[in-house]
């Protein structure tokens, strides 16, 4: 599909939504593979905390 990079807003072809090539490129060559990962997780949802309390409560 045809999207505009929103790193630096050049029309581009790309499998998936996210940088274009040159900038995935670029951010590997400047942050490594964590940086390109980081890029491409573009709907990131952090998990919840998991409370110590829900293991403290369990009841034998
Ligand atoms: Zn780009």
């Amino acid at each position: 599909m045809e999207i505009t990079c929103p790193r630096c807003a050049t029309t581009t072809d790309v499998d998936f939504y996210g940088p274009c090539a040159s900038c995935r490129d670029e951010l590997r060559a400047t942050m490594g593979a964590d940086g390109v990962a980081a890029a491409e997780a573009v709907e990131y949802e952090p998990k919840m905390n998991v409370t110590p309390n829900a293991v403290a409560l369990k009841d034998d």
